[in-house]
């Protein structure tokens, strides 16, 4: 999804969407439009007085709209930098801040793994959104009732705030509550252990939110829980998988290099197809005089059309930049760079960067059913030095 890049705040690039700024828009609208619901609502929460007929007057509503969406979406970057700066405070490293429709996500290299600090860093986002709501309240007693407009920003302002930090300690990934949860579900129990249970209590949330979406026909009860749901099983597979590859050596499960046909990069396509077909493998690396000089793939041969196979060479299709694993890595490392880089194997090199094996995304997952079903992912241990999952949202 594109970004644009806004400015920073302490050294995090803050980041605009392409879908916050089309519904930023949309949002000041929906306010606008909907201040005949929404005077009467704030009249009854804080004894405000606001007079309801200079507000809906022409367009007031629509100014209104701007400054109370422009003041919420800058609550949720101060959310995000709650977060951002208590991981900071712990040596975590943040990518940037990005605004999209649902909110905001600080974007972290790996999170914390610790209880202690994850919960630290979990609360530290709703803490901030309470404060603000605090604050704008107290803002709000003390402005003179001649400004009725401002007024009604900040009784908006702080009753949003505190919806956002209530609606983010909601108990499921990706909300705040989720990690909540698995922070406090983690202190007798390891990380996977955790994060399952914290998924199973977020997917049994969710089934509820969609319950009552379906009985009060509420469409964005029931987005909101399809969301939960499907965050839940991701954080749970992935931490499944996290515990049973980490600290798998690479040469258990690559194929080593003299198992492997490679190719050579005077190969025709025409020929480079063929031995798919035959060998029905879609990847192959290719060597020159023992030495790894690209990869080849299906798809790179597709780009080549079907009369011309015959003439173009495997060197002329082949990706040259190539992503490799060291061999000393673990399976968990070779997942991951597979899923950053976007490919399906990469080729595993030794110390001098010599080619010893290829390991493919198959091979990982074959491993990983083998592990699983022998037990080894319940009791695993934990080590917080290697990426998780990139993303911590709102
Ligand atoms: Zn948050």
């Amino acid at each position: 999804m594109p970004s644009f890049r806004v400015g920073s705040i302490a050294g995090i690039p803050i980041k605009l969407g392409l879908s916050f700024l089309l519904v930023l828009p949309l949002f000041a609208w929906f306010i606008g439009n909907g201040i005949g619901q929404l005077l009467p609502l704030l009249n009854g929460i804080f004894d405000a007085n606001l007079p309801a007929a200079e507000l809906s007057a022409g367009n007031t509503p629509y100014v209104l709209g701007i400054v109370a969406a422009v003041g919420l979406y800058v609550g949720v970057v101060l959310h995000e930098l709650g977060h951002s700066f208590v991981a900071m405070r712990y040596g975590y490293e943040i990518d940037s801040i990005t605004l999209w429709f649902l909110g905001g996500i600080a974007q972290m290299a790996e999170m914390p793994e610790d209880w202690r600090q994850e919960l630290a860093v979990a609360v530290a986002g709703p803490a901030v959104s309470v404060v603000l709501g605090l604050l704008s309240f107290v803002v709000f007693l003390v402005v003179p009732e001649s400004l009725g407009g401002v007024r009604f920003v900040l009784a908006y302002l702080a009753l949003l705030n505190v919806g956002l930090a209530a609606f983010n300690l909601l108990p499921g990934f990706p909300m705040d509550g989720g990690r909540v949860l698995r922070a406090l579900l983690a202190r007798t129990r390891t990380h996977a252990e955790a994060t399952q249970l914290a998924a199973e209590v977020g997917k049994g949330f969710a089934f509820l939110l969609a319950l009552v979406g379906l009985f009060s026909g509420s469409i964005v009860f029931i987005a909101i829980a399809f969301f939960i749901y499907m965050s839940a099983s991701g954080e749970a597979q992935q931490a499944v998988t996290k515990a049973a590859l980490e600290g798998v050596a690479i040469s258990r499960v690559m194929t080593p290099a003299d198992e492997i046909d490679a190719l050579s990069p005077k190969a025709s396509v025409a020929d480079l197809i063929e031995r798919m077909l035959t060998e029905r493998h879609t990847g192959y690396p290719v060597l020159e005089s023992g030495e790894l000089v690209g990869m080849v793939t299906l798809t790179d041969a597709q780009k080549v059309r079907e009369v011309e196979r015959d003439a173009f060479r495997v060197e002329e299709v082949m990706t040259h930049e190539l992503e490799t694993i060291p061999e000393d890595a673990d399976a968990m490392t070779a997942l991951s760079t597979m899923q950053s880089a976007g490919v399906g194997r990469l080729p595993v090199v030794g110390l001098q960067g010599e080619f010893v094996g290829l390991v493919s995304r198959t091979d990982l997952m074959t491993a990983l059913t083998i592990l699983r079903s022998s037990g080894r992912d319940s009791g695993a241990e934990t080590s917080r030095d290697s990426p998780r999952s990139p993303e911590e949202s709102l």
